[in-house]
């Protein structure tokens, strides 16, 4: 499907608008315009107010003014470099006008002694003396009417000033068809939203500030196009991937009921209801594509094994897979009492088995000895086969990507997909970025867990720190120690790590524990044993234990350069401790200075432990994209909408667009006509291939 034809004239080179030439036009690809199609969504983002005022007197200066004036004595340069000056008169003063490099005749030709003029620009005292220099605007007073009560204010880049923006953009207005509306003719109405035309032309009209804002009627259409435009995308992706499986997976219960009896603890609400929605999910037959949204310690491994057990139930087999190999071998050391319970086959799988052992275990696999397999990527491997794989459960998702998750889903007909992630993300981006999902949320956490005190230290209160951590030690404890994030170098972060255990070790002369990323896995686990075990009472370490692990006689975690880690980071890396019964605490330790905004999200993680608040908090003042890194996050450029503000939007955006393609799956309707208009108009490629594909 190729772009429809009534879009060409916005989508033409930007050199077809008048005064635009190949050198203007690379200074607006900078701004990641290269079509007029994109200079139209290049809204401003302020406006000068230019009325005409009778004079310049009264006003404090400076400010940027419009008056009529009589053109007065013209005083050019006293030497080379210097000043042109223009002596004018408004109303009731007299100010000059000020030139540098101007070319004299040019001067005196457009404003000669005599004559009046309409000058418009910003007026500022030197000397004591008002003017104006270089004018934004000079016109003839009979050409008033050209200049804007409120002229729209362009982002720019070096180079590109506010009036060739202007007039780029009067072109691109000047091709911009009349499109047929995509937006539910309800909902415009309710809004109150303009046509899509009629939006571009009053958002770069702005008749005044409320015009420039994001919930004017203008701005919020547009905005709500790329949001709708994202949410189609999403929607078509879904649509794709939900195809009918063919089969459904249902249990009788009867494992899981087994295992449930046997939990030493009753299941949370948010649990139950999240394997309830799970189980149902796989048991239409409509491929299952969802999110397990739980904060560090809600209990979504138990929700997955449940839910893995329904898979078996139905006579079918399930595989965990585990970002690494320490969470792999927990969750395998875990779920092992659990799965005896149920009486079931349950293996692990990794980079590390070779020879006749691997080989058993495919066996196992293929055979369906093996119901339920735990493993890290080592799954991807060709040779890795199911008897009948039907629920692909992924931890972690944030290490892999959509890829992955399919590749994995692919090794059984369609297997139902469960995505787990720990990361809580704030609602309004989990819509963005998971839109293509069904998402359940684990909300409630167990009880009994107790809350862990927080403090901010600087790091040259490390001696103190010291102490603190030899008196508890000494009284059985057991403390995490993570190295700071150093770039992205695993390489520097594992010589502060080095440097750092050694001096620990020397402090503190007990036994001490090393994990990083850099470690033969074997190692890695043996340490990660061997401090899980007490054989060592505190555990140096880079991120590597940032996901899942869990020992619970662990009750201090001290993380330095805490400044340097993401707030959800540290909210899982502090998520490692109060998972026992003693006081937990937590010790942030900073480099000072500590400026504003960092100190102000370090105080965010004193003051909660929710997880989501503080997502929320950290999305606020970092910004979306940052949160998630933007390469990663797969989110589009929006040029307009506003994840943080405009989420109630994107809510109605996902809506919208599951609506629509419930009813018009290919989008033939004219509505999905319309729609796919908007895809082309916003180049949602992905979308138009899916669309293609259907
Ligand atoms: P998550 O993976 O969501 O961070 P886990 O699945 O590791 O959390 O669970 C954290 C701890 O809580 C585990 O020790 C687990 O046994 C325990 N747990 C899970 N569900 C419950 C429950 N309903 N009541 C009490 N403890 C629970
Ligand atoms: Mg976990």
């Amino acid at each position: 499907m190729s772009r429809p034809d009534i879009l060409f004239p916005i989508f033409a080179e930007l050199t077809v608008l008048n005064g635009i030439g190949p050198k203007l036009a690379r200074l607006f690809a900078r701004l990641g315009i290269e079509r007029p199609a994109h200079l139209l969504l290049h809204l401003p983002t302020g406006g000068t107010d230019r009325r005409l005022r009778p004079t310049i007197r009264g006003i404090p200066l400076p400010a940027t003014l419009t008056v009529e004036v009589e053109i007065g004595r013209h005083q050019p340069p006293a030497a080379q470099g210097r000043a042109y000056r223009i002596h004018v008169r408004d109303a009731e003063a007299e100010f000059l006008l000020v030139f540098f490099h101007a070319a004299p005749e040019q001067l005196r030709r457009k404003l000669p002694a005599g004559s009046r003029r309409i000058v418009s620009g910003r007026v500022e005292l030197f000397d004591g003396i008002a003017q104006m220099v270089h004018p934004d605007h000079i016109l003839r007073p009979d050409a008033a009417q050209a200049l804007p009560e409120f002229e729209p204010v362009y982002p720019l880049t070096q180079g590109l000033t506010q009036r060739t923006v202007i007039r780029a953009v009067s072109g691109a207005l000047d091709r911009a068809p009349q499109l047929p509306e995509w937006i539910e003719p309800s909902l415009l109405a309710r809004r109150g939203w303009p046509d899509w035309n009629t939006a571009l032309r009053k958002a770069h009209a702005p008749a005044g500030p409320p015009d420039l804002a994001p919930d004017a009627p203008a701005r919020e259409r547009l905005a709500y196009d790329e949001l709708f435009a994202h949410q189609l995308t999403l929607a078509l992706a879904r649509s794709r991937s939900r195809r009918a499986k063919g089969f459904a997976t249902k249990g009788d219960g009867s494992l899981r009921d087994r295992v449930i009896a046997a939990l030493p603890f009753p299941l949370t609400g948010a649990q139950a209801r999240a394997v309830a929605e799970i189980t149902a999910d796989m048991a239409s037959d409509l491929r299952m594509n969802r999110l397990l949204q739980g904060d560090v310690g809600a209990g979504k491994t138990l929700v997955a094994f449940l839910s893995m057990l329904a898979a078996v139930e139905a006579g079918g087999q399930a595989v965990l897979m585990a970002p690494t190999e320490i969470l792999a071998r927990q969750h395998h050391a875990t779920l092992r009492p659990l799965a005896a319970e149920a009486g079931i086959g349950l293996d692990i799988l990794t980079g590390r088995d070779k020879g006749t052992e691997r080989l058993r275990k495919l066996s196992d696999l293929a055979e369906g000895r093996t119901s339920i397999l735990v493993g890290t990527h080592a799954l991807f491997q060709p040779d890795v086969t199911f008897r009948d794989l039907r629920l692909a459960v992924i931890d972690e998702q944030h290490r892999f990507g959509v890829r992955q998750r399919m590749e994995l889903g692919a090794k059984g007909r369609f297997a139902d997909i469960l995505v787990m992630t720990a990361t809580p993300i704030p609602r309004s981006l989990a819509l963005a970025h998971y839109g293509d999902m069904d998402i359940s949320i684990l909300d409630e956490k167990p009880p009994g867990r107790t809350p862990v005190t927080t403090a901010l230290v600087s790091s040259q209160r490390l001696d103190e720190v010291i102490d603190h951590l030899r008196r508890a030690l000494g009284e059985g404890r057991q403390a995490y120690w993570v190295c700071p994030l150093v770039g992205e170098s695993e390489a520097i972060s594992l010589t502060a790590a080095e440097k750092r255990h050694a001096a620990l070790d020397q402090a503190l002369r007990v036994p001490i524990g090393l994990v990083h990323g850099q470690l033969p896995p074997a190692e890695k686990d043996a340490a990660m044993a061997d401090f899980a075990a007490g054989r060592t009472r505190l555990l140096v370490a880079t991120t590597v234990i940032e996901v899942g692990v869990d020992v619970p006689n662990a009750s201090i975690m001290v993380i330095e350069g805490a400044e340097k880690f993401g707030l959800s980071q540290l909210h899982q890396l502090r998520g490692r401790v109060g998972r026992g019964a003693a006081r937990s605490t937590c010790l942030l330790l900073y480099d000072p200075p500590l400026g504003e905004t960092a100190r102000a999200r370090l105080e965010i993680m004193r003051e909660t432990e929710d997880g989501f608040r503080i997502a929320e908090e950290d999305l606020r003042l970092r910004g979306a994209g940052d949160l998630l890194g933007v390469q990663q996050s797969g989110l589009p450029r929006f040029r307009i909408a506003d994840l943080e503000t405009q989420s109630d939007l994107m809510r109605v955006a996902q809506d919208d667009a599951r609506l629509l393609l419930a009813g018009d799956p290919h989008l033939t309707s004219p509505r999905g006509e319309a729609a796919r208009l908007l895809l082309f108009l916003l180049e949602r490629d992905k979308a138009i291939r899916l669309i293609d594909v259907g």
